[in-house]
């Protein structure tokens, strides 16, 4: 007999009352009596359980033995009518076999709520609880989502290197790639490392960013997008970095500064609404989730809104568009400014912390912000200059809980003006000469961005930290599994 999946069974009208299924997947727990035994069975298909109804009339005891928390079983029965209110219907099993049993001593997640901390240490078991895999399953909804999203647009989906030559990038500290035995690394007459005798014979890292690469795509194919994994070896312990995660970066020929803005918010509000339509049990089990671990917290740290309705509000509102300089303003006039409440003073040139960023979505303006015109000092080499010369074409799009979770600008589109930050900055020209390049042929005004996937999935699921929505978190000390 095939195996149906429980959300098959479980969605109105699919499977009939009567019919004969067989289910498999894994015990979340089994309580009963002597003349019937109850199992909630979860296969991953779906936040819900299917209750296996066992008549030890027809299956003794016995056979149940090892249908432990944690074990793996095949049942096959009828479906019936529950006579439950908990749900519309249940499994009557006719035989179960044990697929795979699971020590009950020993098998680590026992049906009571554990920590999520507790549960990183388990990242191979963690995907089994209800909390990680309503995560898993929204994660998975948005990256179909977003490659809908700029299918439907005509973006091409362009795959940049993982591996880079360029240690250029312009977005943070990098992990070097190499073959070379560390135990004896071939050096030149200078004393620096011979790379000639490496792998790629030079130096390569793993990429911060497949921006500079998608230019060349926006630049022959119009509109394209790039979706995969980077790496950045920056010593942030925070719960919004990791030192691997996943970036969506759209790369368009044609688009200046505002257009850019408009994507990126069509863009934001596309997904979320995708996963309000798409994903509603999963965000119901994290609405309720949420809202009874805030119970435990003090009032000040209890989010405002509950997490349907953070995300109602950002496909709601129009996001809020300033300059950088109207924002510095609005701090330094704000009660925690003058209050000298802000951990990080404000002044015009700082770079904007996230206490700052959150100050001006949750408390300023109550819905997500952009904000453009930053100083060129605390941006990339690549972004298109003011005629302010002082400020870039950036912009940031700063979410509520979560700070910035796009960053992007208008790049620099002048061969005279880019080389001019190039040699300002003393970064690399000769590694830079096909990037210059596309600036010397048939050069055309063009924007991007990078949104942040794993800030993405914070957001929608509500978690509040990153290392809980991607399946094995890489950050400082920390690469097992
Ligand atoms: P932040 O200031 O928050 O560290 P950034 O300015 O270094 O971010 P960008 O280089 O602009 O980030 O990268 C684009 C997007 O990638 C960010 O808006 C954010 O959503 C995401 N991002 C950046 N660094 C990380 C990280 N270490 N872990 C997870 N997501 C990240
Ligand atoms: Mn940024």
């Amino acid at each position: 007999m095939l195996r149906t999946k429980i959300k098959e069974i479980l969605k109105n009208g699919q499977a009939e009352i009567g019919s004969s299924l067989c289910v498999k997947g894994w015990v979340r727990t089994k309580r009963g009596n002597k003349n019937v035994s109850f199992i909630h069975l979860n296969d991953g298909s779906t936040i819900h359980n299917l209750q296996i109804v066992v008549d030890h009339a027809i299956l003794s005891e016995e056979t149940l033995k090892e249908a432990t928390t944690g074990a793996c079983i095949g049942v096959k029965g009828k479906l019936v009518a529950s006579q439950g209110s908990e749900q519309a219907v249940e499994l009557m099993a006719e035989s179960i076999e044990i697929i795979g049993p699971a020590d009950p001593e020993k098998y680590p997640l026992q049906p009571k709520k554990h920590s999520l901390e507790f549960l990183r240490e388990i990242a191979h078991l963690r995907p089994r609880t209800s909390t990680i895999s309503a995560v898993l399953r929204i994660r998975h909804a948005m990256a179909f989502a977003i490659h809908q999203f700029f299918h439907q647009k005509g973006f091409i989906y362009l795959h940049t290197p993982i591996i880079t030559g360029s240690d250029a990038e312009g977005a943070g500290a990098m992990f070097r790639v190499t073959t070379l035995d560390l135990a004896n690394v071939p050096k030149n007459p200078d004393g620096s490392v011979d790379y000639s005798q490496d792998f790629f014979g030079r130096s390569t890292n793993l990429t911060v960013s497949g921006q500079l690469e998608g230019e060349t795509g926006a630049l022959a194919l119009g509109e394209i997008y790039t979706f995969g994994p980077t790496f950045r070896a920056e010593n942030s312990n925070t719960a919004r970095h990791l030192a691997e995660f996943w970036m969506v970066e759209p790369e368009m020929a044609f688009y200046e500064l505002e257009d850019n803005m408009n994507l990126a918010e069509e863009f934001l509000q596309y997904l979320i609404r995708y996963a309000l339509e798409n994903c509603s049990d999963d965000l119901e089990f994290l609405a309720k989730r949420e809202s009874e671990e805030e119970k435990q917290k003090p009032a000040h740290e209890r989010h405002e809104l509950s997490l349907l309705e953070r995300l109602k509000f950002c496909t709601e509102n129009k996001f809020q568009r300033l300059t950088y300089t109207e924002a510095i303003e609005i701090l330094e006039n704000s009660k925690p400014a003058k209050q000298g409440k802000f951990k990080f003073p404000v002044k015009w040139g700082i770079d904007l912390q996230s206490e700052h960023e959150r100050y001006l979505v949750e408390k300023e303006f109550k819905k997500p912000v952009i904000l453009t015109h930053y100083p060129k000092e605390i941006k990339a080499f690549y972004m298109k200059l003011n005629e302010d010369e002082k400020t870039v074409r950036a912009m940031d799009v700063l979410f509520p809980g979560i700070g910035e979770i796009i960053g992007g600008s208008q790049r620099e589109d002048s061969y005279d003006k880019l080389l001019a930050r190039i040699r300002e900055l003393k970064l690399p020209e000769a590694e830079l000469w096909w990037y210059l390049e596309l600036r010397k042929f048939g050069s055309a005004p063009h924007s991007g961005f990078g949104l942040g996937f794993e800030r993405l999935i914070q957001f929608v699921t509500g978690m509040s930290n990153i290392r809980d929505v991607i399946p094995f978190p890489r950050t400082p000390k920390n690469a097992e599994f």
